[in-house]
């Protein structure tokens, strides 16, 4: 695994950009529907690094696809402004933003692992955690 290594490859998709003060990564759509990938670089550990970006690949991936629920999850985030007011949301809403997650891994490891790349314990580590922040924050503890 190289942090470096699958941004250039992820390069010739769409355009990722590193943001130490962001505090945050994500995959974006611009007003003019073009796609990004903003990576926050302020934790520079290469695992942390790689799984961020593998996951927001894994997002693109949904969007690219154009599949009926990712449709569904991007208005749902949009109704609650990102996630921040998520009392908007209906519980079938909820379900649908973790399906996403859930997803946006799934398809982000299935693609590193067909490019050569070997995934270790603490990217499955970050993974898990990353889906229970989710999971406990939507679904409540
Ligand atoms: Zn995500």
């Amino acid at each position: 695994m190289t942090y470096k290594k699958l941004k250039r490859l992820v390069n010739k998709y769409l355009p990722v950009v590193e943001d130490p003060n962001d505090h945050r990564s994500g995959f974006i759509l611009t007003a003019e529907f073009i796609p990004r990938i903003e990576i926050d670089t302020a934790r520079a550990d290469d695992t942390y690094l790689f799984a961020a970006l593998t996951h927001e690949f894994g997002h693109y991936l949904s969007w690219k696809s154009g599949y009926k629920n990712y449709r569904k999850y991007c208005q749902a985030m949009l109704i609650s402004n990102s996630l921040k007011n998520i009392n908007v949301l209906t519980k079938r809403q909820k379900l649908l933003v973790l399906e996403e997650e859930r997803r946006a891994w799934e398809s982000g490891i299935r693609f590193v692992k067909r490019r050569g790349f070997k995934i270790n314990k603490d990217f499955y580590l970050i993974k898990k955690w990353g889906l229970k922040e989710y999971k406990d924050f939507l679904l409540g503890k």
